[in-house]
Order: structure tokens, then C-alpha cells, then sequence
């Protein structure tokens, strides 16, 4: 077992104490992700990978970029970090600087993390000790570039992970700020879950010839996940709700509702009936986020109500249950969304509620999965719907609804490629295959009539225009398309527009979504020994 750990992954090219350290945390064969791409990045070559989080991709980047910083074997300059990973969250950062320090713990490279909320001195003091690999959200960096205490001249390889996620929580223009500031010859690499406009044109102007690999999330392939949907009234969700988990087996289950508002109403209601649950959003500080997640994972509120957004980064084993209390209006959510179930080869149940507006989304969603989601409680086709549902609408059936799902494979990092083969061989055993059907992920228009907590976007004040672009960015673009503007669900846009009107505790350009300035929290939940503000101290090894 032990010589396989080191084939497989040797066979990428990787050296000998990266394989060490595979090999002590058990990773026998590379992802899809990893190893479509670790060869290529050995050689320099920019990449797009189109991957979320549990796809192994903070792997796919962290290994090279190990392996490079110490084959290139510079010692890093005060304030002048030879390689940054940005990402939109503190989780995020302190996992993918967590992956680093377990990766690299046979090589001398000197990690350190720099976030918001939190005092900034320990993260000066360990940029002046100079840092190999600096793992960033983008307020705090381009806070401390503004103080001269990070300059990023030296830099030889940038990352942006989770880019639609740092385009979601209004990161974008500290982004392209923080990349002004980086020298053109540089290696990149960006990785974004879904690629909207503005992804995509951060893209072009950040990545030279890059390799563009897409991935989905290992439980993509829905077939492990038992799903159902039920139809219900959209005040009677709530009751539907409480009535539901009631029954002891839902041991860890994960809401979501499309709008932070949407979260708090529902964790009120769960709580009033007696039913231990958190909310977490945006809107939530970084103490109370923390709480939440520490609650959910030791069990003692065993309902997490989360968004879209928030539910993304975080890492909970063994969610026995997602529940959607309402669907997603971008059909791939929920993908994701019901792969926060059935993890690392568990099963998992997805159930959704569908209201007299959403069943477009229903729709759209079933498209996308390619089968048809069975109601709750009933055989197909059959029975009646209880008292709280209304029934399934007859007029719109999913296009195709296909068994192509069962032929998959054991594999948990199925990638698209793999989903392709099996496909051929489900198309054997069907009288009509069935086309890939992926949609466009984010839509110019509205694709329904605004309904009754929906604001007719039309009536919207438009985006607000951003900073200028940087100057190498504009001569890149020729066209100068406008953002797509209904990329987001109305109503979560409207949340976050009301959200960035909000003062901002720590002043101008930081502290986004960090909690406002607390003091550090209690260090959350998984990542072991180190709390982040210390290792903003004393982040580096070597
Ligand atoms: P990521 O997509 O980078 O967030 O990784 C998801 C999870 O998969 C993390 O807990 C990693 O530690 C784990 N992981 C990454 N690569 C491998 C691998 N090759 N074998 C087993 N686990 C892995």
C-alpha cells in the first residue's frame, strides 16, 4: 500500500518529501484534479481549473508550488512573499495554509496567514521575516500593501481560489487592486467553482496560454444521495420543517434558504419549536459563525440554516441531512449543495421543498441532473399529497429523465471526464441517450416573472460601477461587456447591496466579512494545533 501511496503520486512527479507527507496522511491515488494538473504545473504552465472545495484541488495547487518554491530555492525577502494564495474567507485561508504547513512539513518553506479581524502586528512581524507562501484574504493584503508592510514584487506564483465565491462577497475590486501590484512574469493559477463574466474575464487577463481543467464536486454524481422533493405551500415550509426533524435520524442536517433573512427567519422558528439550530451568512460576525459550526460539529445544535455562500466553505463531516427550504434559482447550487451530504463514500439524504414559485427552478434543476427528483413519501406517480403539499405540476416535465446516474462508478472524484465514459455505457443500455445537458450558469435575463418576494430586477438601480480597471486589464479587453447583472438571485443581491451600504467596522479597504473587528475569536473547529492569529505570529517553518 505504502509503495502504491508513492507510484501514484511519484508518477506526477512530485519528490520524495512531498511524497513523505502524502504518504503520512494516507493519500493513495491523486484526484482527478491533481492529477490532471500537477505534471503541468511542475512545468510553469498557468492553469483555470473550474473545481470546488472536496475536489482535492488545494493539493493540486499547493503540491507544485512546494515543489517549485523549493527547487527555485530563493530566500524570501522581508515584507516580500515569493508566492500568494488568495482566498475569500478566513476558513478558507487557514485550511489551504493548514495544507501547506501538512504537505510541506519535510521542506523549509515559511507559510503565513493574513486576515482580517484580528490585530494586524503579528501578520507584519511574520512578513518581515519573509514568507515563501502567503495565504491572504484580499481586504487585509491590500490593507498592509497600502501600510508598505507586504510588497509583492518578488512574487513567482499567485493563486485565486474560490474566485466566484471573492466575486460574490464584493472581494473583486480589492482583487484586481492586489494584482496591479504584481509583476508580469509570474505563474498563475485561478480556480473558481463556476465561471460567470466576470470570473472569466479576470481570467483572461490574469493567465497566460493556461491548461483549463474542469472537475465536479465528488458528489455530484447524485445517484449516492437519496432525493425527494415536496410540495408545499410556502407557508407551510416552516411547519413541514419542524415536523421533519422531529424524527431522530436527522442527526446533522444542513438548511438552506436562498437570502441571509431567509436563514435567520427559519433558525427563530426551529428554536422556538424546541429545536436547537444556528444560523450562518454573510451577515453573521466571525465569533458567531464560529459558534454555529462548533455547535453543529460537536452535535449539540444539530441544525445548521446556512446560504449558499456561507455553507461553501465550510467543512462538516457527516451531514446526515440537507434539507433545501428553498430551491436555488442557479440549478448547479444545488448540486453542491446536496454534495455537502453523503461525503467520502457515506450515503446522504437531500430532501427539497418546492413552492407554487419555484417549481422552474425545480425544473431547471432536474435538467441539469438529468432525472427526475421523486416526491416525498410516494411511489412514482402515485398517492396524494398531503394536507401542507400541493401537488406536482404536470406541465413541465424534465427533459429526459435518465438512469445514466446508476451506471457510474464507486469513484468519489469522479471527474467530467470519467462522467463522459460511464455516460457511453449508460447510453448503451438506453433506447435514447441523453444529451449533457449543462445550461448556462448564470442567466442574462429573469427567468420568471417576478414573484411575491421578488422585486421586478428590471426596476433595480444598476450595479454601481466599480473602480477603474487596471490599465493592463483594460487594453486586454476589447468588447467591455457589462456584468451580467441577474448572475445572483435578486433578493440575495438586494441583501448584499443593503450589506455593503452598511458602514464598514474597519474602516475602508478591510475587514470584509471578518467578523467586524472582534477580537480573535475561539479557534474553529478542525485544523488542530495552531490558532490562526498565531500563526499570522508565527506562521513559517524553517
Ligand atoms: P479540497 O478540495 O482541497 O478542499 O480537499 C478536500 C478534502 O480532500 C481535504 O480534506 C483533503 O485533505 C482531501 N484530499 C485531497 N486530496 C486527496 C487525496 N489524493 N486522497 C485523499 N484525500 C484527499
Amino acid at each position: 500500500m505504502h509503495r502504491m501511496t508513492q507510484t501514484d503520486f511519484a508518477a506526477l512527479g512530485l519528490s520524495e518529501p512531498i511524497l513523505r507527507a502524502l504518504a503520512a496522511r494516507n493519500y493513495t491515488t491523486p484526484t482527478p484534479i491533481q492529477a490532471r494538473t500537477i505534471p503541468h504545473l511542475l512545468q510553469g504552465r498557468d492553469l483555470l481549473g473550474i473545481a470546488q472545495t472536496g475536489t482535492g484541488k488545494t493539493a493540486a495547487f499547493a503540491l507544485p508550488m512546494l515543489q517549485l518554491l523549493t527547487k527555485s530555492n530563493l530566500r524570501p525577502r522581508p515584507r516580500m512573499p515569493r508566492s500568494l494564495v488568495l482566498a475569500p474567507t478566513r476558513e478558507l485561508a487557514t485550511q489551504i495554509a493548514d495544507s501547506f504547513e501538512a504537505y510541506g512539513k519535510h521542506l523549509h518553506q515559511r507559510v503565513a496567514i493574513v486576515f482580517g479581524g484580528v490585530g494586524q502586528s503579528p501578520q507584519v512581524q511574520a512578513l518581515q521575516r519573509g514568507v515563501d507562501v502567503l495565504v491572504a484574504t484580499p481586504g487585509r493584503l491590500l490593507d498592509l500593501m497600502q501600510q508598505r508592510h507586504c510588497e509583492l514584487g518578488d512574487l513567482e506564483i499567485l493563486v485565486l481560489d474560490e474566485a466566484d465565491r471573492m466575486l460574490d462577497m464584493g472581494f473583486l475590486p480589492d482583487v484586481r487592486r492586489i494584482l496591479q501590484r504584481i509583476p508580469p512574469q509570474r505563474h498563475s493559477l485561478l480556480f473558481s467553482a463556476t465561471m460567470p463574466t466576470d470570473i472569466t474575464q479576470l481570467a483572461n487577463s490574469l493567465l497566460r496560454d493556461p491548461l483549463r481543467v474542469e472537475v465536479t464536486p465528488p458528489a455530484a454524481t447524485a445517484d449516492r444521495i437519496e432525493q425527494s422533493v415536496h410540495f408545499v405551500k410556502r407557508d407551510k415550509k416552516r411547519d413541514l420543517l419542524v415536523e421533519l426533524l422531529s424524527d431522530p435520524q436527522f442527526v446533522r442536517t444542513l438548511v438552506f434558504t436562498r437570502t441571509k433573512h431567509g436563514a435567520d427567519r427559519v433558525a427563530k422558528s426551529l428554536s422556538k419549536a424546541g429545536i436547537e439550530a444556528h444560523a450562518i451568512h454573510g451577515n453573521k460576525s466571525q465569533g458567531a459563525r464560529e459558534r454555529a459550526l462548533d455547535g453543529f460539529r460537536d452535535g449539540s445544535a444539530p441544525v445548521l440554516v446556512a446560504t449558499d455562500i456561507a455553507a461553501r466553505g465550510i467543512d462538516v463531516p457527516e451531514i446526515t441531512h440537507v434539507v433545501n427550504f428553498d430551491l436555488p434559482n442557479v440549478p448547479e447550487s444545488y448540486v453542491h449543495r446536496i454534495g455537502r451530504t453523503a461525503r467520502a463514500g457515506r450515503d446522504g439524504i437531500a430532501i427539497s421543498f418546492c413552492d407554487e414559485t419555484e417549481q422552474e427552478y425545480l425544473r431547471d434543476i432536474e435538467k441539469l441532473i438529468r432525472k427526475r427528483i421523486p416526491v416525498a413519501g410516494k411511489q412514482a406517480g402515485g398517492g396524494r399529497p398531503a394536507p401542507t403539499e400541493i401537488p406536482r405540476p404536470q406541465a413541465t416535465p424534465a427533459k429526459q429523465p435518465v438512469a445514466a446516474d446508476a451506471a457510474r462508478g464507486g469513484n468519489p472524484w469522479q471527474d467530467r471526464r470519467d462522467d463522459e465514459a460511464t455516460d457511453d455505457k449508460a447510453a448503451a443500455a438506453q433506447p435514447a441517450p441523453a444529451p449533457r445537458a449543462v445550461p448556462d450558469r448564470f442567466r442574462p435575463t429573469p427567468r420568471r416573472a417576478p414573484g411575491p418576494y421578488e422585486p421586478d430586477p428590471r426596476q433595480r438601480a444598476p450595479r454601481p460601477e466599480g473602480p477603474p480597471k487596471p490599465r493592463h486589464e483594460r487594453q486586454r479587453r476589447s468588447g467591455g461587456r457589462p456584468a451580467m447583472p441577474f448572475a445572483v438571485d435578486p433578493e440575495v443581491r438586494r441583501e448584499r447591496d443593503a450589506e455593503h451600504r452598511r458602514p464598514q467596522p474597519q474602516g475602508p479597504a478591510h475587514g470584509h466579512g471578518h467578523g467586524g473587528g472582534r477580537p480573535q475569536g475561539p479557534r474553529h473547529g478542525h485544523g488542530g494545533h495552531h490558532g490562526g492569529g498565531r500563526r499570522g505570529a508565527q506562521g513559517h517553518r524553517g
